[in-house]
């Protein structure tokens, strides 16, 4: 897919001076919480208000959303408090109902991208619109996928599209409910800089102390904006309880974020050296998890070495190590020099931790 520039479009011209945000329910309950959270949001920086109607739920059984009930509340919020109105869609049937009623802007969930033939039945129904059309990443972290599904709704005819970063999946237990891996939205801002991309904090973290750090880690990265789920009560919301924020600390968490202001040579500096540096802090988390890994390894092979009487020193093993990874090393421009030192600390750590395993 090209980069085009009339992707940007529709967030240029809404001349905003901070990154756009995007907040409200994960689900819209009743017609009074709708109206509730959005009168709370109406004189605030947000400048979509969002709400879930039909919900897509991991197992059934769980609050599916209100329907096509709720698109009438959206157009009550639209009337009463000026504000523009999104939601997701997942079929045909919502595209075509949310058009009628007058949504201003459409989002398509993690678990729809995932599906060439949902996307494109979506595509399909969306065929020409001016409305402004935001894809989630699939739940998988897949690029190609995610990319795949922004090019069938361009190609039909969709020009104001944007995409939604909520993090992927995993079955490893992490902090968070949905990994970040950043290096991927990096690589999608790095291929498509003319595609707006959103950060969603609220599914990235699934809790809501979390959400300020993963919100200004975001923009340290140049997101063009935040979807943040927002509730009047986030305790008792009937999805994603633990995630919700209330519309005062929605405001806290904008007016404390640094946002970046691009306008003088200064400015591009800073931005391009935090740009850099919170590159460099994805990168050094990732070393140190992946040591972890390695070590866990270790302790493994200890223990198995352990069961089998063998001694934890094996200089084979270790000099194919070596040459292997100053050859690898050299083809990521990394010295001879600096690739044996380093090996030589992570071959003592795993030989303590060995130990340790096998002494203890
Ligand atoms: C949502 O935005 O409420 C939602 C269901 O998100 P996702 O598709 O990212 O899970
Ligand atoms: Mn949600």
């Amino acid at each position: 897919m090209e980069n085009k520039k009339e992707m940007r479009t529709w967030l240029d011209d809404l001349n905003l001076d901070h990154p756009l945000v995007i907040a409200g329910p994960c689900s819209a309950e009743t017609e009074e919480q709708v109206l509730k959270i959005a009168h709370e949001l109406k004189d605030t920086d947000v400048n979509y208000f969002r709400a879930g109607i039909w919900k897509p739920r991991t197992r059934p059984g769980n609050f599916e959303g209100v329907g096509s009930l709720g698109l009438k509340w959206l157009q009550t919020v639209q009337k009463e408090t000026g504000m523009k109105v999104c939601t997701e869609v997942a079929n045909a049937t919502h595209v075509k109902l949310a058009l009628e009623h007058d949504v201003d802007l459409l989002w398509i969930g993690a678990r729809s991208t995932v599906s060439p033939f949902i996307m494109q039945e979506i595509a399909d129904a969306l065929e020409g619109t001016e409305k402004p059309v935001l894809i989630k990443n699939p739940v998988n972290p897949d690029l190609s996928l995610w990319l795949g599904g922004i090019e069938r709704i361009y190609s039909s005819g969709v020009k104001n599209i944007g995409a939604i970063h909520r993090g992927f999946s995993t079955y490893q237990k992490t902090k968070y409910r949905n990994i970040p891996e950043w290096q991927l939205a990096i690589e999608f801002q790095n291929r498509f800089p003319d595609i707006p991309l959103i950060n969603d904090p609220s599914h990235i973290t699934g809790r809501r102390d979390m959400i300020f750090d993963v919100s200004q880690e975001a923009l340290d990265l140049n997101f063009d904006g935040l979807m943040i789920e927002t509730h009047h009560d986030p305790d008792n919301a009937w999805s994603d309880a633990a995630q919700q924020v209330t519309p005062s600390t929605l405001v806290q968490i904008m007016r404390d974020l640094k946002i970046k202001k691009e306008t003088d040579a200064e400015a591009e500096y800073v931005s391009a050296l935090n740009n850099l540096r919170a590159q460099i802090d994805v990168v050094d988390n990732q070393i140190i998890e992946l040591l972890g890994k390695r070590m866990q390894a270790a302790d493994g092979i200890g223990a198995l070495k352990k069961s089998r009487n063998v001694a934890v020193l094996q200089s084979k093993r270790w000099n194919e190590i070596l040459g292997n990874m100053v050859l690898e090393g050299e083809q990521h421009g990394l010295s001879e020099e600096f690739v044996l030192r380093m090996f030589k600390a992570i071959h003592q750590e795993s030989i303590n931790h060995q130990e340790k395993i096998i002494n203890g």
